[in-house]
């Protein structure tokens, strides 16, 4: 089952139109992109911008700026199909169209919205999100970013970047703000394009902030009020990663059912071996498993308003979907791999290639480490209000 039924999952008939149409896309121009990418670790610019023009891209953005005017979950399910076909390109797509942009559709102002959102649509704009570490200090209308920040997906590559900075160091998580950087501010710099064991093709980049010069006007969301912004943009950020990380899940299955169907030894297709069986029914489970929470935690999350999430059942929730969506799935990936045998050793297959990449579900977007800590903490919270 590579395209699912939204509707047996109580989803109305629009999402399946935009997930067959990203599935569809995605299968024809995206995946032969994907050995290149991973051989190479190139990025295919022209084509990730091309995917505006499909309407893949800002489907969260208002209609008056361009986009489709829908809700995160839409987005979510564009997200599953693109990384079904090509998930380094999806990785791309979640950090631009995710990361970036729908947390300025929550929460950037309307001049701002008008000024930046529509180039994101056409796919004019790539975006990227450096989450804290550089420290700001103010100057007359501006503010001087300094500083540097690590592992910023499409750092190398973003045209725009909403950049995480402490205004108030003091005031620790309660003096953080948000801030739109353009690639062209001065004393902004890439420092490397860093290179990765999976998501290759996916550019993760270092970034310096050297006395950056960030108008007033490019903070979003009030002084010190980053933290919220941020917080709230990550429970959207997990779940999409859940939704992100099933779409790889269920591509590794379907290349082992396959595999499993065509591969011959001692005169037989290996499917027919019970311990072969086994392996495929558990991964069907873990694949069903991270649907069920995501699709479900998708829905609790579709309509968060601005400031909302960061704590709280939603907070829990979305830390819960995306701890079982990245274990699960790298169970999946390492049994996909196990039923390739010698040849799912090996970089060129596609499964290996998934199987490399799988691993950041478990690091990116909190690890899960911390993800457990966020699930207990709100649960100790719930006991003792109790
Ligand atoms: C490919 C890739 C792309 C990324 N893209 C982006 C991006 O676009 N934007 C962005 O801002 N960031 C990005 N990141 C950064 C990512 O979010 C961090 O790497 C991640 O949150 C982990 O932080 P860290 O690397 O500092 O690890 P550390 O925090 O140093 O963690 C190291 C280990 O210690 C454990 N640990 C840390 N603190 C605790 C604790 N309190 N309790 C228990 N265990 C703990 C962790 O679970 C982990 O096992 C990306 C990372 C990667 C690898």
């Amino acid at each position: 089952m590579s395209i699912p039924n939204l509707q047996d999952f109580g989803f109305d008939a629009e999402y399946q139109a935009i997930y067959d149409m990203a599935y569809r896309y995605a299968r024809e121009k995206l995946y032969d992109l994907s050995p290149r990418m991973d051989r190479e670790d190139w990025f295919p610019e022209a084509e990730f911008r091309a995917m505006g023009q499909e309407g893949l891209l800002g489907v969260t953005v208002p209609t008056d700026f361009g986009g489709a005017g829908l809700n995160v979950l839409a987005q979510c399910f564009i997200c599953e199909a693109v990384s079904y076909w090509n998930h380094s390109l999806a990785a791309s797509l979640l950090a631009s169209d995710n990361l970036c942009l729908d947390n300025l559709v929550r929460n950037a102002n309307a001049e701002q919205q008008a000024r930046y959102l529509p180039a994101f649509c056409t796919g004019a704009t790539i975006g990227a999100l450096g989450m804290t570490e550089p420290g700001a200090g103010s100057d007359a209308d501006d503010y001087v970013l300094n500083g540097r920040k690590l592992f910023i997906t499409n750092g190398p590559v973003a045209d725009v970047l909403l950049v995480y900075a402490k205004t108030a160091p003091e005031k620790k998580q309660h003096g953080i703000s948000a801030f739109i950087v353009e690639k062209s501010f001065p004393g902004f710099r890439v420092a490397q394009k860093l290179d990765k064991m999976g998501w290759r093709g996916s550019p993760t980049g270092e970034l310096v902030f050297d006395n950056v010069r960030v108008p007033a006007a490019n903070r979003v969301g009030a002084e010190n009020a980053g933290a919220g912004i941020m917080m709230s943009g990550l429970d959207v950020e997990r779940v999409i990663a859940a939704f992100y990380g099933l779409g790889l899940a269920q591509r590794a299955l379907d290349l082992a059912v396959d595999y499993a169907t065509m591969r011959k030894q001692f005169g037989r297709p290996i499917g027919d071996f019970q311990l072969v069986q086994g392996m495929l029914a558990d991964m069907y489970t873990d694949v069903a498993t991270i649907r069920a929470l995501t699709y479900q935690v998708g829905r609790e999350v579709m309509n968060l308003a601005p400031g909302e999430g960061g704590r709280g059942a939603v907070h829990k929730r979305s830390a819960a979907a995306v701890l079982h969506a990245g274990r699960a799935c790298m169970r999946v990936l390492d049994l996909a791999v196990q039923v390739h045998g010698g040849m799912g050793f090996m970089n060129e297959s596609e499964v290996n290639r998934l199987y490399r990449s799988g691993k950041v579900l478990e690091i990116g977007a909190g690890t899960t480490q911390v993800r457990q800590f966020i699930v207990a903490a709100e649960l100790l919270r719930e006991a003792a209000a109790h």
